[in-house]
């Protein structure tokens, strides 16, 4: 089997000298990333790491995360990226859970995960007592070539949680014909080239920022350019600077950029497309992107960890006359819409969305049954609702645990967050269902209003009541400061369902 971290060979012949990383003022060619990775992935030998170890990574978007994927998948291992924003005992789980190997980390987390028991511990630009530094372990390796390990068809290429937005984050085996299947799908759904640069402004942890479709960028002799974390001001100045062709941004992130006042006036015009996606996209956010980024082409993407992200795309034809929609599949992946006992209903109708091909995972990390209930039949069954139209667009509608049922009626939770988004005081809404004795549930809307805002719960439900069917307005409105977000941006549905209530 193909190893994905062979790319690298390839590249160094063809553009030796090209920056393929930059971040703030370093940049790394690809002949200094071949030998940096190279030097690492000896230094992986020297521990003993090779085919089968598992290396977490807890760190925040470094040149090094990026060293350490090739390094560790040069000899064969895999990476587990950990998602920074978790509390230490749910490291403590993952890294259990995964049996993995040793942890790279940087000092702000070094602390935190000390005691956990793994067989190395390296850390990222410091010393500490107990820990291998990152730069000495390269360092002594410099000049040294390793040859690109070859791998088999169950060998991981990477083990991935997920977001955890609707239940305890579960590991995904994410192999390497997995991840050059969806290389494959973005390169020829985006035309990517070795002129295209990927601006990554999401965690290197999670697919977004990792898949969307920044290793495919790589892949096709592109560069990324890292921004350490999300920060709306410094993705506008980025652009602007480093002209990168494409961004990956979540909802929340778009939510971000459209709040500073001057994002209309900035120079966006290098950006040539911009994938959405991760959650629902409201249709208002939508145009209110575009009218910020002219030039650009806004492709609503729907994807999964478990299939390494980006499984759909809308194009640049059909970005009007589909708005609303997250297009059409990749490459290589069939999408299926099923009813409750699997058998595929026709178009237009809501079902289950499910997926097949390539680039979908191998199964749970020590989870039979979890795997046993997603995979079945050849198709991964997403826990998503959707449907797709005549001409093959899909259209996502919401997950199968938020869905609302009310009277005996089906409420998508997205469709009224669109309509309290058209709202213009309303920066951000979440709907969720809440227990009613009479209809079993009902609409509760939680939303952020703009700053100094006098609007009251009783416009914005007159607003909802003329734009939707009555059983559709949320029963109850509540204001907050802010939505609370997955590090990936997901707004976190079980965690507004259990807020306590005020008087
Ligand atoms: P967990 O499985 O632990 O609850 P998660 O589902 O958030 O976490 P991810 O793999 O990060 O884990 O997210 C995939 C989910 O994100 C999809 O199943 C879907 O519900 C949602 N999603 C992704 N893109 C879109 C989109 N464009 N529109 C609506 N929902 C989307």
């Amino acid at each position: 089997m193909l190893n994905f971290a062979g790319i690298l060979d390839h590249n160094l012949g063809r553009y030796p000298d090209k920056t393929v990383l930059a971040q703030g003022e370093r940049r790394l060619s690809n002949r200094e990333l071949f030998a940096r990775v190279n030097a690492l992935a000896a230094g992986f030998r020297e521990l003993g790491i090779g085919r089968g170890d598992i290396v977490a990574l807890l760190l925040y978007n470094h040149v090094e995360f990026v060293e350490a994927v090739f390094a560790l998948n040069r000899v064969g291992a895999a990476f587990l990226p950990l998602n920074y924003r978790l509390s230490p005992s749910e490291w403590e789980f993952i890294l259990s859970h995964a049996e993995a190997t040793a942890i790279l980390t940087e000092p702000e987390f070094a602390g935190a995960v000390e005691g956990i028991p793994v067989r190395h511990k390296l850390l990222l630009g410091a010393e500490r007592d107990g820990w291998l530094a990152y730069d000495d372990l390269l360092s002594r390796h410099l000049g040294e070539e390793v040859p690109v390990e070859q791998v088999g068809p169950d060998d991981l290429q990477r083990l991935m949680y997920t977001s955890g937005t609707t239940s305890r984050p579960k590991g995904v085996r994410i192999t390497h014909t997995n991840l050059l299947y969806k290389n494959l799908g973005h390169l020829v759904e985006f035309g990517i080239t070795s002129a295209d640069t990927t601006l990554v402004c999401g965690p290197l942890y999670h697919v977004g920022g990792l898949d969307l479709p920044g290793l495919g960028t790589l892949h096709a002799g592109g560069g990324l350019v890292l921004l350490r974390k999300f920060d709306a001001r410094a993705v506008l100045d980025t652009i602007e600077r480093e002209r990168p062709t494409n961004v990956w941004l979540a909802p929340s992130m778009m939510n971000a950029l459209l709040q500073q006042p001057d994002v209309v006036r900035r120079d966006t015009s290098s950006i040539r497309f911009i994938i959405g996606g991760g959650e629902k996209m409201p249709v208002p956010l939508v145009e209110r992107i575009r009218s910020a980024f002219p030039s650009a082409w806004f492709a609503d993407a729907y994807g999964l960890t478990e299939t390494v992200s980006g499984d759909t795309f809308n194009d640049a034809e059909h970005m009007l006359a589909k708005v609303g929609s997250v297009g059409r599949p990749v490459v290589h992946l069939r999408v299926r819409i099923v009813d409750e006992l699997g058998a595929e209903v026709p178009p237009g109708q809501l079902g289950e969305i499910t997926l097949s091909g390539p680039k979908v995972f191998a199964g749970y990390w020590r989870d039979a049954e979890a795997t046993a209930k997603a995979l079945r039949d050849g198709w991964f069954h997403t826990g998503d609702i959707g449907r797709v139209d005549e001409d093959g667009y899909l259209y996502v509608e919401d997950r199968k645990k938020d869905m609302i049922v009310s009277g005996g009626e089906n409420i998508a939770t997205p469709e009224v967050e669109r309509v309290l988004y058209e709202h213009p005081e309303v920066v951000e809404a979440a709907v969720v269902g809440m227990p009613h004795e009479r209809w079993g549930e009902v609409p509760k809307a939680f939303v952020v209003l703009r700053p100094g805002s006098a609007l009251t719960a009783e416009e914005l439900t007159a607003f909802c009541r003329e734009r939707l069917a009555k059983f559709k307005v949320p029963a109850e409105v509540r204001f907050l400061g802010e939505l609370p977000r997955t590090p990936s941006g997901k707004v976190l549905k079980r965690d507004l369902r259990t807020l306590p209530v005020i008087a």
